[in-house]
């Protein structure tokens, strides 16, 4: 029989393993790529809004971090949990993620600018694209039908990869650290991330 911890050692390894091909990944293919598409972020804000679709924003702890170390804001003023239905023998629930808080539209948006620019997420700073198992995603904005030039278009090619081999560290990370859905610790909703486990209560 397959134990869980099993199932978790073959998932690190396989994650190892599309992290060495993720390193490998040519960021002047990937800049051409990007250019075909014709995107060029005419800085809309509409990313950021709920009006628009999804404005929801995962991060990283360390993109938290940041973001406390420039606001001033404590971490539970910055992000929430994932909302999440997995729950241990004592009826806390377990999740894998943060968001960045929203009141409506992301709480950092202050008269349509990002404040926290210079630290903003993988996901702000790459949308409205991502790598999924190594090739280019791209979601809808209104920044299609136009064009980037060569620097911004490596620039971006660049950034994407280091969110790609970023996204799969922290994975990583995170399995390495994990132990489950036990209660015990202090609070009722538990965050696993490559940090290990968060407890708050809400
Ligand atoms: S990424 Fe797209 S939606 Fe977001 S600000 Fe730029 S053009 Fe607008
Ligand atoms: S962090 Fe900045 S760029 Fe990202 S959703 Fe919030 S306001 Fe927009």
């Amino acid at each position: 029989m397959v134990s869980g911890m099993d199932i978790i050692k073959r998932r690190i390894a396989h994650l190892k393993k599309t992290l060495e091909k993720a390193l490998e990944i040519d960021e002047t293919r990937l800049a051409c790529e990007i250019k075909e598409t014709g995107f060029k972020c005419i800085q809309c804000g509409k990313c950021c809004r709920q009006h628009y679709g999804d404005n929801t924003v995962a991060v990283f702890p360390f993109e938290v971090w940041r973001i406390c170390k420039q606001t001033g804001l404590k971490w539970k003023d910055v992000v929430i949990p994932t909302p999440s239905e997995d729950m241990d023998s004592e009826g806390n629930i377990h999740t894998f993620e943060w968001v960045l808080r929203k009141n409506g539209d992301c709480i950092f948006l202050e008269g349509g600018i990002c404040s926290v620019y210079k630290n903003r997420p993988y996901i702000c700073k790459t949308y409205p694209f991502y790598l999924y198992e190594g090739r280019l995603m791209v979601c809808e904005c209104d920044g299609h039908g136009k064009s980037m030039d060569d620097l911004e278009s490596r620039e971006m090619a660049s950034l994407l990869k280091e969110r790609y081999i970023t996204e799969i560290k922290e994975s990583i990370s995170l399995l390495e650290k994990f132990n489950g859905f036990s209660p015990g610790g202090r609070g009722n909703v538990c965050v696993h991330d490559s940090e290990g486990e968060h407890w708050l209560t809400l």
